[in-house]
C-alpha cells in the first residue's frame, strides 16, 4: 500500500475522518463510530486503523512503514480531547483495542479491554478515581484478557488462577473480589505469564497498545473466524480493522453498567427497544454470562434519565439508518455512551414484520420493504419448527423438498402408514421412494422421508401439493422390509421408533424433537403480499389437482390454476378399479364401459374446481403418466394366480393371467421417455374425449349455476405441430358434440405443455394451433439434460459437491441451456403472436431464483403448489420491480430466430374458442 494512504482515521469531539460509508475500510464498527459521532452521539473518542493494514499485515507480517507515527499522532490527539495520557501513572488513558470487520462476525475475533495499565498506572488510577479496588480489578481483566489473547496463555489457566482466589475467600462472584483478593489474583496472574511466557507481564502502555494491534489483525485468521466465514460465504480477503478508543467504564459502582440491545424485538419484530443491562460490569460480563443481566426495560426504573436518553439516541439511529439497529452502550457513573450500532439479524416472522411497518410508518418504501424480505422467510414464517436447541445430533441429511417439521412414528410402507394412523398414530412414512400407488399411505402421513429421489421426484411433488413435510434422496437409508426395519445414518430402526424431520433443512433426527408449530395469522405477511399483488408482476397460478388443494390456493390468492394434474383423480379407491378395467379391456365395447364409468367421476371432480376457481382460469392436462403406472405389479398379480389356483377358481385364473400378459406388454424400459403423454391421446383416443367431454360438461353445469368457469385443456408431452394439430381437431370436435347435445356452447381453450427440446425449438408452429402455451421444466429439464428425474439423485449429489453443477436443475432453472431453450421458444412465439400466453407450470414456478428468470422474458404466468404461492408471490414482485429499476439491464431476446415467422397463428387462435 502506498505510503501516502490515509490509514488511522479518528472519531470524537464531534468530528471524525470518516463516515458510515466506509465500512469495507473501516470495517463496520469504525464506521458506525464515525457515522455516530457526527450525529452527535455520546461516543467516547478514538481511532481506526483500516482494513488495509490487516491486508498489509496479513501478507508480510509485519505493518507498513509510517504507521507508528500515524497511530501516534492519533494517540496524541485521543489524549488532548479526553485529557488523561498513556504512560501518564498519575491520570492514565486506558484504552479498548476491538475487531471490526466490513461485515459483521459476531464474536469470532478478538478485544482487548483496559490496555495501558501497568503497576505504576494502578496506583494512580486508584487514586484518580477514589477506589482502589475498581483499579485493581481493571488491571486484573487486563491481564487475563491480555495474556490469552495477546500472549496466548490458555483461558482456563487465569480461570484456574481466579476460582482458587475466591475459593479461598468463600467468594461467588468475580464482583465480590475485594482489594487485597484482587492483589492476590494480579500476583497469581503475573506468575503465570512469567512461568508461561518466560517474560513478564509487559509494562510499556505503547508495547502493549502495539502488541493488541497485532493480536486482533492476526484473530482475522483464527480458527472460528475462518470456519464463521466459510459457513457464512464472506471473503477471506476482508480483513479486520483494529479501533482503538478510549475506555468508559461500566464497572464503576452501581450507576454503570453495560448492555447490548435492539430497536425492534428480533424474534418477533415488535417496536418496543429490547435487551439486556448488566449494572457495575464490563462488556465481557455479559458474555461469560456468570451473572444473569436485567431487562433493559428495567432501566427505566434505576435510571429513567439515562433510559430516556437511551430511547432517543436508537430511536434517532434507526431513523437515520433506516433499519432497525442491534447497539452495545456503557453507561458510566450515570452518563450514557453508545459502542456501536448495526443492522440487527432477525428472525424470519421479525424479518416480514419490520419490512411491514417500516413501509408503513414511511421510513423506507414498499419497494424497499420486498427487497427486503428474502422469500425462504417466508416459507419459514408459514411451516411449523423443530426446537433444536438442545444441538441433538443429525442422523442424516437429504434434499429439502417441502419445508415443515414433523415428529412421528417410522412407517415403511403405505399400508403399514394407513393401519397406524387408524391406530390413532402420527407416522413418517420412509421409503426408497413413493409412486402414485402410495398416495393412500401420503394422504394419511404428515411426512415422508425418502433414500431415492430429488425435489421433482414423486413424493416432493405430491408433498408439495399436500403442504407437508417431504426430504427425499436421504442416501444413509437402507431399507429392509423383510425385517420390517431400516437402517439410518448407521443405526437401526424399526417401524413405530421416532423420528424428527425438518423439511425446511433436509436433516433427520432420531427421536422426538419439540415443534413451534407455524402461526395461522399473520397480518403482515397478509399486507406484504397484498401489496405484491398490485405491483403488476407476472400473475401466480396453483397446481392444484383437487377440489381441496383449489380451496388452499384460493385462499392463498392464485390467480388460477395453471396445472390439474388429471390422473391423480384415477388414483382413489372408487376408480381405480375402473381405471384398470379401461386399460386391460379387450375389446372397444368394454373400453368404452370403463370410461362411462369414469366420465362422472371426472366431471363431478372438475365441477368442483371450477365451482371454487370461478371466474379465474383453471388449466387441465389430459393424461400424462404411461398406463402401466395404474396397473398392480407382476408380483402382485403372480401372488393372485396363485391364491385363485388354491381356491380352484379356474377362470379367474385364467382372467388374471391375461391380464399379466397385458401388463408385461405395458411395461416399458424408458416410461419416462415412452408410451405417455400427448401419444396416450393419439393411440388411445377415446381416453382424451372421456376427459374432455367431462371438462366441458363440468363447465356447462357450473355455468348454468351462473358462476363463470373458465376451463383451458392442456396436451402434454407434445414433440411436434403435426400431434397438436390432431389433438386439438380432436378436441374441438368433441367440444361441438357436447355443445350440440346440451345446445349450450361455453367459452374454453387449448393448450400444449412444452416439456421436449424438440417442441421448444418448434414452440412457434406448436402455437399455430393453440391459445396458450404452458413449459413444464420438470419433463424440459430431464429431457435436455438426460438426467432421470427420479434416479438421477446419486450422481447430482457428486455434481453438486464437485462443483460441476452450481444448482441442482430441478430445483432452479439452468439458464444457459434449458432457460435458453424457454427462451428461444418465448422469443419465436412472441414474434409471431404476441399476445399468446405462456407460463410455467413445472416446480421451477416455486423457485424465487428461476422466477426472476421467467419474470424477465415476459411470461404471464407462473405457477406452483399452493402452499409455495406467497414465497413466489413475493419473488415475483420482487422481480418485477428490479427490472422496472433497471430497465436497460431487462433481458434482452439474445438469439436470432432461424425461420420465417408463422403468420397464421393469430387468426388460429381465435379457433379453439367456441363462445
Ligand atoms: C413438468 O414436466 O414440468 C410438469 C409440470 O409435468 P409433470 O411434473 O407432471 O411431469
Ligand atoms: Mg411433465
Amino acid at each position: 500500500m502506498s505510503s501516502f494512504e490515509k490509514r488511522v482515521y479518528r472519531f470524537g469531539d464531534g468530528v471524525a475522518d470518516g463516515d458510515g460509508s466506509m465500512p469495507d475500510l473501516l470495517g463496520g464498527k469504525g464506521a458506525g463510530l464515525a457515522e455516530m459521532t457526527l450525529l452527535g452521539v455520546p461516543v467516547p473518542p478514538g481511532f481506526t486503523i483500516t482494513t488495509k493494514v490487516c491486508h498489509h499485515w496479513l501478507e508480510h507480517g509485519a505493518n507498513p512503514t509510517g504507521l507508528q507515527l500515524e497511530i501516534d499522532t492519533a494517540v496524541e490527539w485521543l489524549e488532548s480531547i479526553v485529557g488523561r495520557r498513556l504512560e501518564d501513572s498519575a491520570n492514565p488513558l486506558l484504552v479498548s483495542v476491538r475487531s471490526g470487520a466490513p461485515i459483521s462476525m459476531p464474536g469470532m475475533m478478538d478485544t482487548i479491554l483496559n490496555v495501558g495499565l501497568n503497576d505504576a498506572c494502578v496506583e494512580g488510577l486508584a487514586e484518580k478515581s477514589g477506589s482502589r479496588r475498581f483499579a485493581l480489578d481493571l488491571y486484573r481483566r487486563l491481564i487475563q484478557m491480555f495474556g490469552t489473547i495477546v500472549l496466548e496463555v490458555p483461558k482456563q489457566e487465569f480461570d484456574r488462577a481466579l476460582e482458587a482466589v475466591k475459593r479461598a475467600h468463600r467468594f461467588a462472584n468475580d464482583s465480590e473480589l475485594s482489594e487485597s483478593p484482587l492483589e492476590k489474583t494480579i500476583e497469581a496472574f503475573k506468575q503465570l505469564v512469567l512461568t508461561r511466557t518466560g517474560k513478564p507481564f509487559p509494562q510499556e502502555p505503547r508495547e502493549q497498545l502495539e502488541m493488541a494491534v497485532t493480536a486482533v489483525f492476526s484473530s482475522w485468521n483464527n480458527e472460528r473466524a475462518r470456519c464463521y466465514r466459510k459457513l457464512n460465504h464472506i471473503p477471506e480477503t476482508l480483513g479486520t480493522a483494529v479501533t482503538v478508543q478510549a475506555m468508559v467504564f461500566g464497572n464503576r459502582g452501581e450507576d454503570s453498567g453495560t448492555g447490548v440491545g435492539f430497536t425492534r424485538n428480533p424474534s418477533t419484530g415488535e417496536k418496543n427497544i429490547f435487551g439486556e443491562f448488566l449494572p457495575n460490569a464490563q462488556g465481557e460480563d455479559i458474555v461469560a454470562g456468570t451473572r444473569t443481566p436485567m431487562p433493559i426495560s428495567k432501566l427505566a426504573e434505576t435510571m429513567p434519565h439515562v433510559y430516556r436518553e437511551l430511547l432517543a439516541v436508537t430511536a434517532m439511529l434507526e431513523n437515520h439508518y433506516r433499519e432497525m439497529q442491534d447497539f452495545e452502550f456503557t453507561i458510566e457513573s450515570g452518563k450514557l455512551f453508545l459502542l456501536q450500532t448495526r443492522t440487527a439479524k432477525r428472525a424470519a416472522p421479525a424479518v416480514v414484520r419490520i419490512a411491514v411497518e417500516m413501509a408503513s410508518e414511511g421510513l423506507i418504501s414498499k419497494t424497499e420493504a420486498f427487497n427486503r424480505v428474502k422469500p425462504e422467510s417466508i416459507a419459514e414464517v408459514l411451516s411449523s419448527q423443530l426446537d433444536t436447541s438442545s444441538h441433538p445430533a443429525i442422523l442424516t441429511q437429504g434434499l429439502a423438498a417441502s419445508p415443515g417439521s414433523v415428529v412421528g412414528q417410522i412407517a415403511l410402507s403405505a399400508n403399514q402408514a394407513v393401519t397406524m394412523v387408524a391406530r390413532g398414530e402420527k407416522v413418517v412414512l420412509v421409503t426408497e421412494e413413493t409412486t402414485a400407488d402410495d398416495i393412500h399411505g401420503m394422504a394419511v402421513a404428515p411426512g415422508f422421508l425418502t433414500a431415492r429421489g430429488g425435489a421433482t421426484s414423486h413424493a416432493a411433488v405430491v408433498a408439495r401439493g399436500m403442504g407437508k413435510c417431504c426430504i427425499t434422496g436421504a442416501r444413509d437409508i437402507e431399507l429392509d422390509e423383510k425385517a420390517d426395519a431400516v437402517q439410518i445414518g448407521g443405526k437401526l430402526f424399526h417401524s413405530g421408533d421416532w423420528l424428527s424431520l425438518e423439511g425446511s433443512t433436509g436433516r433427520v433426527f432420531e427421536g422426538k424433537l419439540p415443534v413451534r408449530a407455524a402461526d395461522n395469522d399473520h397480518p403482515h405477511l397478509d399486507a406484504l403480499l397484498a401489496w405484491a399483488k398490485n405491483t403488476g408482476a407476472c400473475l401466480v397460478r396453483a397446481n392444484a389437482d383437487t377440489p381441496q388443494d383449489a380451496a388452499a390456493a384460493r385462499r392463498m390468492g392464485a390467480a388460477g390454476i395453471g396445472l390439474c394434474r388429471t390422473e391423480h383423480m384415477f388414483f382413489a379407491a372408487d376408480r381405480l378399479g375402473h381405471m384398470r378395467s379401461m386399460i386391460l379391456a379387450k375389446t372397444k365395447e368394454e373400453r368404452a364401459r370403463a370410461l362411462d364409468r369414469l366420465l362422472p367421476i371426472q366431471q363431478h371432480d372438475f365441477e368442483e374446481l371450477f365451482r371454487t376457481m370461478s371466474p379465474l382460469p383453471v388449466t387441465i392436462r389430459l393424461l400424462d403418466p404411461p398406463l402401466h403406472e395404474f396397473l398392480p405389479s407382476i408380483d402382485e398379480i403372480n401372488g393372485e394366480i396363485t391364491s385363485a389356483r388354491r381356491e380352484e377358481n379356474w377362470e379367474l385364473a385364467i382372467e388374471l393371467e391375461a391380464n399379466r400378459k397385458q401388463v408385461e406388454t405395458l411395461r416399458e424400459t424408458n416410461p419416462m421417455m415412452g408410451h405417455r403423454g400427448c401419444r396416450l391421446s393419439l393411440t388411445c383416443p377415446e381416453i382424451l374425449e372421456m376427459q374432455v367431454r367431462a371438462i366441458l360438461q363440468a363447465a356447462l353445469v357450473v355455468s348454468a349455476e351462473g358462476l363463470n368457469p373458465a376451463p383451458e385443456i392442456m396436451v402434454p408431452l407434445i414433440a411436434s405441430e403435426e400431434e397438436m394439430k390432431v389433438l386439438a381437431e380432436l378436441i374441438r370436435k368433441t367440444a361441438q358434440q357436447v355443445f350440440a347435445a346440451h345446445g349450450r356452447e361455453i367459452p374454453y381453450t387449448i393448450g400444449a405443455m412444452i416439456e421436449l427440446p424438440r417442441a421448444a425449438i418448434c414452440a412457434d408452429r406448436i402455437a399455430r394451433h393453440v391459445s396458450f402455451l404452458s413449459f413444464g421444466t420438470n419433463d424440459l429439464t430431464q429431457m435436455t439434460y438426460g438426467f432421470s428425474r427420479d434416479d438421477a439423485r446419486t450422481y447430482l449429489d457428486g455434481y453438486l459437491q464437485q462443483g460441476i453443477l452450481k444448482t441442482d436443475p430441478f430445483i432452479t432453472i439452468d439458464r444457459e441451456g434449458v432457460g435458453y431453450l424457454v427462451e428461444l421458444a418465448v422469443n419465436s412465439v412472441r414474434a409471431v403472436s404476441p399476445k399468446i400466453k405462456i407460463g410455467v407450470c413445472g416446480e421451477h414456478g416455486g423457485d424465487p431464483e428461476s422466477i426472476h428468470f421467467f419474470s424477465s422474458l415476459g411470461l404471464d404466468y407462473v405457477s406452483c403448489s399452493p402452499f409455495r404461492l406467497p414465497v413466489a408471490q413475493l419473488a415475483a414482485a420482487q422481480a418485477h420491480l428490479s427490472e422496472a429499476r433497471l430497465p436497460e439491464e431487462k433481458t434482452q431476446p439474445q438469439m436470432l430466430l432461424a425461420r420465417e415467422p408463422n403468420r397464421n397463428s393469430q387468426e388460429e387462435l381465435q379457433l379453439d374458442t367456441a363462445a
